[in-house]
């Protein structure tokens, strides 16, 4: 069997994380390394790896991870906007893999992306 993932270990509550919101589904958690004064991570409990290997029987529950976001950006009060990213494969800068939602706020982000 491979190894867990970092997030996995963090759905299975062996490595703490800074949780912003759980529920049967997903969690959403502050990443630790920021990348703007808001930087949460919302995850599929579900071991999905990228976007790559999304199935067509996940159609709800990514659905439901952008509600969750849309909820979390409420309740954080992101009034000014805010970015969703997810990384998807090497070239798209995917570290971990398991399927995450970037939320970022907090600053005026720069497009194109680096
Ligand atoms: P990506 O590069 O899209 O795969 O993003 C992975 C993200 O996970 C990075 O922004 C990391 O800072 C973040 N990260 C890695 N380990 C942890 C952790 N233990 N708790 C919270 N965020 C983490």
């Amino acid at each position: 069997m491979s190894e867990k993932t970092i997030f996995k270990r963090i759905i299975d509550q062996e490595i703490p994380a800074d949780i912003l919101y759980e529920d049967d589904l997903c969690l959403a958690f502050r990443d630790i390394s920021p990348q703007a004064p808001t930087h949460v991570l919302v995850i599929p409990k579900k071991e999905i790896v990228s976007v790559a290997t999304i199935a067509d029987e996940d159609q709800a529950l990514i659905g439901h991870l952008y509600l969750v976001i849309r909820n979390i950006a409420k309740q954080l009060e992101l009034d000014n906007g805010y970015r969703v990213v997810v990384n998807c494969g090497t070239e798209g800068g995917q570290a971990v893999d398991h399927l995450h939602f970037h939320l970022l706020a907090g600053r005026q982000l720069t497009w194109p992306p680096g």
